[in-house]
């Protein structure tokens, strides 16, 4: 069976640590570059992903290759690489020779925000949502403020199962500053606990697979990175559009320590708070003087709904936004 193909020995290579030297590609900091030289770390976050023997797989930032190696030791069918630094495209030439004769290796000099990963992967397999995932991977140790935007975006694609969400319930394995992917996973009563934790629980089931320290990047960043797994959920908890969720969410933990009420009534114009607030909150069957962090996400579910129940209701509400968004929304979430 394929999950039983064990991974391949790489041809003699350079190290990493050599390429790095031999071809000058001293770490941009504006690009925030940090690279991964220790094959074991690379191994492991290429495991995290699960089987990749002749799947499809898409690396996001590959740098000089580290991840890459590890990726192509496993034999995928088709490994597409998306870089933006044309510097590095020596070292991944080189890996693209020495796998030729399993993988068909595409490098791709590109922003991966602008990049359509629906054509990434023409070809592929499509699963039906329900089924097992398609045999499709994103695997990425991206710059942080990259991974947090490109999380928000990959997440309204799985709502709407656009993009690489068209082929079914396509896996991300992604590095994130520890914080965040702690905040990711944060359950209700947890101090992370915040919208991002909800947005990313209400379509997928988040896995913080392990931690590593700041020290084992070159050159070392000031915080230590979190691997984490995404696999959309079969039955996502809600199926509303996900701005109208972002909304909510947003409002819901703009005031963090006070009563859940106070944030929600901001959904709701001036003259309007108390009652519609009121109204929202009895509708969802929710204590209005409980945090937001002591919301579970079915209570959510619920508030999401009576939310949508009262857009039905006076059509005008549904583009109220008393605090519309001036930044991007990825630092909205955080
Ligand atoms: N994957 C390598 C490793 O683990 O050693 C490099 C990791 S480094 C933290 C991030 C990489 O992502 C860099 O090679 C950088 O040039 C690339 N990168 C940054 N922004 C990008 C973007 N928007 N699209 C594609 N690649 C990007």
């Amino acid at each position: 069976m394929a999950n039983q193909i064990r991974p391949v020995r790489l041809p003699p290579l350079p190290t990493i640590r050599d390429l790095v030297k031999l071809y000058r590609l001293r770490a941009i900091r504006q690009l925030s570059q940090n690279f991964l030289m220790d094959e074991n770390l690379t191994d492991k976050i290429v495991k995290a992903a699960g089987p990749l023997a002749n799947h499809y797989v898409c690396e996001i930032g590959p740098g000089p290759g580290g991840i890459t190696r590890s990726i192509i030791k496993r034999r995928p069918h088709k490994l597409l690489v998306v870089e933006k630094d044309p510097r590095f495209i020596p070292t991944l030439q080189l890996l693209q020779e020495c796998c030729k004769d399993h993988t068909n290796m595409i490098i791709a000099i590109d922003d991966i925000r602008n990049y359509n990963l629906e054509n990434a992967f023409k070809g592929a397999p499509k699963h039906n949502w329900t089924e097992a995932p398609p045999p499709i991977h994103l695997i990425g140790n991206l710059p942080f403020s990259v991974s947090t935007n490109l999380i928000i975006r990959y997440l309204q694609a799985v709502s709407e199962q656009s993009s690489a969400w068209s082929f079914g319930r396509t896996s991300m394995t992604l590095t994130f500053q520890k914080e965040v992917g702690e905040r990711m996973v944060a359950p209700m009563m947890d101090d992370q606990r915040c919208r991002l934790s909800v947005i990313c629980q209400m379509w997928c089931d988040v896995k913080y697979k392990f931690t590593i320290s700041g020290r084992a990047f070159v050159p070392k960043p000031d915080v230590d990175v979190a691997v984490v797994t995404l696999i959309p959920r079969k039955y996502p908890l809600v199926n509303l559009p996900f701005k109208m969720v972002e909304k909510v969410l947003r409002n819901s933990f703009n005031m963090r320590q006070k009563y859940c009420i106070r944030g929600l009534e901001r959904l709701f114009p001036e003259e309007h708070r108390k009652e519609l607030g009121s109204k929202l909150l009895q509708l969802a069957e929710i204590d209005p003087t409980i945090r937001p962090f002591q919301i579970s996400n079915e209570e959510f579910v619920r508030i999401f709904y009576a939310y949508k129940i009262l857009c039905e209701e006076r059509p005008d509400l549904i583009n109220y936004d008393s605090r519309a968004p001036k930044e991007q929304l990825m630092d909205t979430l955080l």
